[in-house]
């Protein structure tokens, strides 16, 4: 069905960007996928996300992504809260209770970099897709009929590549969002979060493959990922005024993780890095042709899992309504309701979900911790309340919420 004008601009070939291109080729539109990165280090990228939710993994499945991720991840239905302080664990959570409302009633931990890489290998072999590594995106211009995009190709030249639409799934540094004047509303939290991958097994002593460890002193997150060798990230909060290489130093990681939980002989350390947590919303998701999806829409704390799930929501969301334009099926004012949705479900429930949930693990007041701690057993312990809880915190009540949006 498309002619050349027809065509849509992926920017990023992160998660957000490969799913957006996938579910538009599939539906025979035609995309050129643009990403900085190349074949020679397009795997050496920062571990970030991984926790993949139900209603993800029912849109992986359906660009047929799923088959190939799961046997490189971990069926995790079940995730653990625990209190350190009393050593006891204060509430398991367990997706089954979700088995009328999902086809995938658990999590599957995959780490973002196999499922780039497989939704990559899937993209370069769709006839629809046009896939340009080692190009850069660098500005854009939109007219009323189609956008432009200049990019440095992989020979170093500047290049103009026409297109009807131009998606940015260039993640939170967003030069569409930037060039549209577009704000990147919210706040960036001053203290960095300490990630460390370890080999250790952490189940013999009784954590789940996902754990939320609500400390006042050093709150924490522990995941577990398929190797070999089989790997467990820990997360743990810094101070703002903290040194950057004396918090990774051998000696200093060793001292978090034995603080965490004792080890005779020391752990096996396989790296560690820090990262900034931001958490905005950009004020608009679309500027005429361009529209922002993913990381360059919205930024959340990790602690939840949401920010490539729901980055992955809003991909599936978006190419409906492109298909459907492009289709002439719809018109433009479609990509006005994506933002509605979109914007709705990021500020209230991925930003309001991630903050509460650092906060939560992370508060200080012993009366209002026990309060917490009481409000989430009770919740664990009610199969109605619970299946309401996992609604929210897969995100699937967030997507049912967003259909209801005119
Ligand atoms: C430690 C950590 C843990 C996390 N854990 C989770 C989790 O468990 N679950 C979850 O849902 N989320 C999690 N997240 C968040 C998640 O990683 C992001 O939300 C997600 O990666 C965003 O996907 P994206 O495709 O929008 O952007 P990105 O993943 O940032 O991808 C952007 C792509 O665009 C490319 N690009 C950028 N600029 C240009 C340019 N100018 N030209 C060409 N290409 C360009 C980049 O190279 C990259 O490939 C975590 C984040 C961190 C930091």
């Amino acid at each position: 069905m498309a002619s050349e004008s027809d065509r849509v601009i992926v920017i990023g070939a992160g998660p957000v960007g490969l799913c957006l291109s996938l579910a538009l080729a599939q539906a025979d539109v035609r995309v050129t996928l643009i990403e900085q990165l190349g074949d020679h280090n397009f795997l050496d990228q920062v571990p970030r996300a991984g926790s993949n939710h139900p209603a993800t993994l029912e849109m992986f499945d359906h660009i047929g992504l799923y088959r190939r991720i799961e046997p490189r991840g971990i069926i995790a239905p079940i995730f653990h809260y625990w209190d350190p302080e009393h050593g006891e664990l204060i509430a398991a959570f367990d997706h089954i209770h979700l088995k009328e409302d999902t086809r995938f009633p658990y999590v599957l931990q995959c780490e973002r970099i196999k499922i780039v890489e497989e939704a990559l290998a899937i993209a370069k072999a769709h006839p629809n897709i046009e896939v340009r590594l080692s190009t850069e995106f660098t500005s854009f211009e939109q007219s009323a009929d189609g956008v432009t995009a200049h990019v440095t190709n992989a020979a170093g030249e500047d290049e103009p590549i026409a297109g009807a639409y131009l998606v940015s799934g260039e993640g939170a540094r967003s030069i569409v969002r930037k060039d549209t004047g577009v704000e990147f509303e919210g706040f960036t939290y001053p203290d960095r979060t300490l990630n460390i991958e370890v080999a250790y097994d952490f189940r013999r002593h009784g954590y789940a493959e996902r754990n939320y460890i609500s400390d006042p002193h050093e709150w924490s997150n522990l995941f577990h990922w398929k190797g070999p060798p089989d790997r467990w990230r820990v997360h743990f909060p810094t101070k703002p005024e903290d040194d950057e290489q004396a918090l990774q130093r051998p000696e200093a990681l060793q001292a978090r993780l034995q603080a965490f939980l004792p080890k005779a002989g020391g752990y096996e350390i396989c790296g560690s890095n820090l990262y900034i947590v931001h958490q905005r919303v950009a004020q608009k998701f679309r500027v005429g042709r361009a529209v922002l999806a993913g990381d360059s829409a919205h930024v959340n704390s990790p602690i939840g899992a949401m920010g490539m799930n729901s980055g992955v929501h809003d991909a599936f969301n978006l190419a409906d309504k492109l298909i459907k334009i492009l289709r002439k099926e719809a018109g433009e004012e479609v990509l006005d309701r994506y933002e509605r949705q979109r914007r709705h479900v990021a500020m209230q429930h991925t930003q309001a979900q991630t903050i509460r949930n650092k906060r939560m693990l992370a508060e200080k007041d012993p009366a209002v911790r026990k309060q917490n701690h009481d409000q989430l057993r009770r919740t664990a312990e009610d199969p109605k309340l619970a299946r309401a809880f996992l609604l929210r915190s897969s995100l699937i009540e967030s997507l049912r919420e967003a259909e209801q949006i005119a």
